[in-house]
């Protein structure tokens, strides 16, 4: 797909609820490019009584027939005709992702786009094969375990993959039966308005999945207090997930999945098979996204044999990459989502080098013609291991290099006292590759690889603070139900 005008994008201003597109406001907010930092729309800004209005209405339709009394596989068939829709409108929805975010608009039509279309495909598949089970009781009386749907779910969700991250959330609610009511970052609002649309074109009753603009501690704090939502599903910072853990705890004890903020390394033993492949993979799983990734390879803990061989090869990778506005086919480095959010990558670069850590790639932010904020790839050598460059998320293009001369001290660094998101290990020796996947506490591990792939069989999560409860798989189908016993004495 060639490039594309970002001036002649028509866009779904606004909320939808009830499965119309609502465009009004007492407030609004800016919202700007990231690519060029120009202001392309207002955003209508949610409240407390907006959000109450959107739950009320997703309530009622979850309650109403047409929803609570379908047959799961008739629900399967609308989220399938949802993800014929989402592949039929795909140009549209690629376009209205990379002029909001940051991914460029040929990996937004290669990868997201295509992706939300086989998410929700995969949780419509499992729509009809889960009933719940029967317990082993004694003959003279039969035990269920129901599995239910909650009811309005709370959706919130980053900014960082705003279509993918979001569908995280809602393919799985909605395919285990439930109503969705999603708050999208305030930075990326307007493409999961097009997805909530196309659900409603796909059959799906209006209110089933509403959206709600606004920033978080308006729009969002009102949706995890709210009495009628059941349940909170979350991805973003630990700190923000650490707030919304709490309201929710005040407000309904209500129980939260949370998807949250990572540091996470990737292991480099000297027996790989091709050193130069695998600084291509360190390279990629750091600069994608420009480092704008939850599960992003922060840290490089690497064979000291190794070391210098793999950074200059790094360092090759970073300069190949081409920075550009998301809306040029050819950008490979995207921009950094905001001006304050790169002001901070360049705070904790310096920060970093004021701690004696010194600069092999990069260490800048890339001026530009375009105004966005663009950091170059970055690779640190920092001085200790316990500075700050090693145990913050950057969420941004940088990455650290640590060496090592035993395997317990690729372990040893490998540990974060904090986050607990992923890990890649690269090494040819399977007895490391096992005692790897044991030492290391995180979620999801990469062996010879690093990221995910299509097989969204496989859950994802975090350990420690990185989260609760996990997206994908069967795991997140069934967290999004709850378990009804039932105990039934039978006549003898
Ligand atoms: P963020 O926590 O700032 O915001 C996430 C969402 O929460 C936004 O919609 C925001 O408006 C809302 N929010 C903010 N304050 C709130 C409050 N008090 N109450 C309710 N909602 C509130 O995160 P971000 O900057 O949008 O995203 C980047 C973070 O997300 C990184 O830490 C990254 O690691 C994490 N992330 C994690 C995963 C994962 O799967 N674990 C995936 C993507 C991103």
């Amino acid at each position: 797909m060639p490039g594309f005008d970002p001036d002649r994008i028509e866009i779904p201003l606004g909320h939808v609820i009830g499965g119309a597109l609502r465009h009004a406001a007492q407030e609004w907010l800016d919202v700007r490019r990231p690519s060029d930092a120009q202001i392309y729309a207002r955003l209508p800004e949610g409240d407390a009584a907006l959000v109450d209005e959107a739950v009320a209405n997703s309530n009622a339709a979850f309650r109403s027939p047409g929803w609570r009394r379908l047959a799961p596989r008739d629900r399967a068939a609308l989220m399938r005709r949802w993800a014929d829709l989402v592949e039929r409108d795909a140009e549209r929805l690629a376009r209205l992702e990379a002029l909001g975010s940051t991914r460029p608009i040929r990996d937004a039509l290669a990868w997201d786009i295509p992706y939300t279309a086989d998410v929700i495909r995969f949780f419509a598949e499992l729509c009809d094969k889960h009933g719940g089970e029967i317990g082993a009781t004694a003959p003279d009386h039969l035990g269920l375990m129901i599995a239910e749907p909650y009811g309005v779910i709370g959706a919130i969700a980053p900014w960082n993959f705003p279509l993918v991250m979001a569908c995280w959330k809602i393919a799985p609610a909605l395919a285990a039966g439930n109503a969705v009511v999603l708050k999208p970052s305030e930075m990326t609002p307007f493409s999961v308005n097009l997805l909530a649309l196309l659900a409603v074109e796909a059959g799906i009753p209006p209110g089933i999945f509403n959206v709600v603009q606004g920033r978080g501690p308006v729009v969002g704090e009102a949706l995890c207090r709210h009495p009628l939502v059941a349940k909170v599903t979350f991805t973003g910072s630990t700190r923000t997930g650490a707030a919304i853990m709490e309201i929710c705890a005040r407000h309904g004890t209500k129980p939260v999945t949370l998807e949250l903020g990572g540091k996470s390394p990737q292991l480099v033993f000297e027996d790989v098979t091709d050193p130069d492949r695998t600084a291509g993979i360190v390279a990629r799983a750091i600069a994608g996204n420009a480092g704008q990734v939850c599960v992003a390879g922060s840290r490089l803990i690497v064979a000291e044999s190794l070391k210098a061989r793999m950074t200059v090869k790094i360092a090759e990778a970073f300069a190949g990459l081409k920075p550009g506005v998301t809306w040029d086919a050819t950008t490979t480095l995207p921009p950094i989502i905001s001006e304050p959010q790169c002001a901070r990558i360049g705070a904790l670069v310096e920060r970093a080098v004021a701690e004696g850590g010194k600069i092999l790639a990069g260490g800048a932010r890339l001026r530009n013609p375009q105004h966005g904020a663009y950091f170059a790839p970055t690779l640190i050598e920092p001085a200790d291991p316990m500075a700050g460059i090693v145990q913050e998320e950057v969420f941004g293009p940088v990455l650290t290099v640590q060496g090592f001369r035993s395997d317990d001290e690729a372990f040893e660094l490998a540990g974060h006292p904090v986050y607990g998101l992923a890990a890649g290990v690269h090494t040819r020796d399977l007895n490391r590759a096992m005692r790897a996947l044991r030492e290391i506490r995180a979620g999801t591990i990469w062996i010879n690889r690093y990221g995910r792939s299509n097989d969204h069989i496989l859950p994802t999560g975090g350990f420690g603070q990185s989260g609760i409860g996990k997206d994908l798989g069967r795991q997140a189908f069934e967290g999004n139900q709850r378990l009804k016993t039932v105990l039934m004495a039978l006549e003898a």
